[in-house]
C-alpha cells in the first residue's frame, strides 16, 4: 500500500486532505508540528484517531527562532513568518517521508485561502525550498497546480483530486459531509504569531534581545510584558495560573538571567524579571506589583525578591515611571 505523510493540524482542511488520499488507497502517517506559539490547539490526537491514522507529534527546534528573527519571505499582519514556517514544517515532513518510505507529503493548503502563504508563488516556494519538488501534494487545490510525481506515475488519480480556491468554507463543509465526517473541525489557526495584539512583544524580543533563546520566546505566551530598559523586561502575572507559570519559568531560567518578585505582606501579582536585573529593575517590579494590587498599605508594603540562591525582602514603593509604563 502506498504511504503519504500528511502535515496535520487537526483542522478541516488537513482532515479532508487525508480523507482524499485514503479514498485512493493510501496509508497515511500524520505529522502534527507544535511551535512555541500555538494557543487554541485543535485536538489533533483525537482527530487522527477518528481518521484511523498514525500520528507523530514533533516540536520545532531552536533553529525556528532564527527563522522568526530573519524570515526570508517576511511577516504577515502579525509577526507570522508563514511562508518560512511552512517551508520549515515541510522539511520536517520530508524527513518523516524518507524515514517511513512514503512517496509524497500532503497538506490541507488551498490556493488563495491565506494571503500570506497560499498564493501560487508561495506554494511553489514552499515546495522548492523544502526539498519536496514534485512530492508535495495539496489535494484540495491539486487540479489548479502542476501535477506531482505520484500523479504522473499514476499512483494518484488527478481526476479524483480537487480544484478549490479562495477562502470560502462552504464547499469544504459540503465535501466533509460527503466523506461522512460527523464533526466539522474549527477553522482557527491557533497561532498567536498571527495576532496583531501579540506582535509587539515578539517584535520587541526579536529587535532588542539578540541573545534571546527558546525560554525567552516561550515566556511571551504568559502575562503582561513591560520593557524596563534595553537589558531587562518585567512580566506581570494576570491571575493565579499565570503567577504559577511565571514561577516555573523562573526556576527554568538561564543562570543569572532572571529574578522573581512577589508580594510579601499583601495580595497582588508576581513579577518575573528577565534579563540583566538591576536594582532599578527590582524597584520598578515592586512598583508594578503595587500598580496591579487592589489593597495594600503604602507605608508597609513589602515584596520578596528571589534571585539565583538569594532571597531578599524589600519595601515596595509607588514610582511614577512604573505608572506610565505600557504593556507591550
Ligand atoms: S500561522 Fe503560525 S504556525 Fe501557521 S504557518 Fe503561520 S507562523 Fe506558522
Amino acid at each position: 500500500m502506498p504511504t503519504a505523510v500528511a502535515l496535520f493540524s487537526g483542522g478541516l482542511d488537513s482532515t479532508l486532505a487525508i480523507r482524499i488520499l485514503q479514498e485512493q488507497g493510501f496509508q497515511i502517517e500524520a505529522l502534527n508540528i507544535r511551535t512555541t506559539f500555538d494557543c487554541c490547539r485543535v485536538p489533533a490526537a483525537q482527530a487522527a484517531q477518528s481518521l484511523g491514522v498514525n500520528l507523530t507529534v514533533l516540536s520545532v527546534g531552536d533553529d525556528y527562532i532564527d527563522l522568526l528573527r530573519h524570515p526570508r519571505y517576511g511577516y504577515g499582519k502579525g509577526m507570522n513568518p508563514c511562508v518560512d514556517c511552512r517551508i520549515y514544517m515541510a522539511r520536517m515532513a520530508k524527513r518523516l517521508m524518507d524515514e517511513v518510505g512514503a512517496c509524497v507529503v500532503i497538506t490541507g493548503e488551498i490556493l488563495g485561502q491565506r494571503p500570506m502563504s497560499q498564493k501560487r508563488p508561495d506554494l511553489a516556494n514552499i515546495e522548492r525550498h523544502s526539498g519536496l519538488e514534485g512530492r508535495l501534494l495539496r489535494p484540495l487545490s491539486a487540479q489548479l497546480l502542476p501535477p506531482t510525481i505520484p500523479e504522473q506515475e499514476g499512483l494518484i488519480d488527478r481526476q479524483r483530486l480537487y480544484g478549490f480556491r479562495g477562502r470560502s468554507r462552504g464547499p469544504l463543509i459540503e465535501l466533509a459531509r460527503r466523506y461522512g465526517l460527523s464533526e466539522i473541525p474549527p477553522p482557527s489557526t491557533g497561532c498567536a504569531l498571527t495576532e496583531v495584539s501579540f506582535a509587539p512583544r515578539v517584535r520587541d524580543l526579536v529587535e532588542r534581545d539578540q541573545g534571546a533563546g527558546r525560554w525567552d520566546f516561550e515566556l511571551l505566551n504568559v502575562g503582561r510584558h513591560f520593557r524596563l530598559d534595553p537589558d531587562v523586561k518585567a512580566v506581570v502575572g494576570r491571575n493565579e495560573a499565570e503567577n504559577a507559570s511565571l514561577e516555573i519559568y523562573f526556576r527554568q531560567a538561564p543562570p543569572g538571567r532572571a529574578a522573581y518578585v512577589r508580594p510579601h505582606n499583601f495580595v497582588g501579582p508576581d513579577v518575573l524579571l528577565s534579563g540583566l536585573v538591576s536594582a532599578r529593575a527590582v524597584r520598578l517590579a515592586g512598583a508594578l506589583i503595587l500598580r496591579y494590587s487592589k489593597r495594600y498599605d503604602p507605608q508597609d508594603a513589602w515584596v520578596q525578591v528571589s534571585r539565583d540562591d538569594r532571597v531578599q525582602t524589600l519595601r515596595a514603593e509607588q514610582v511614577p515611571e512604573a505608572e506610565q509604563l505600557r504593556p507591550l
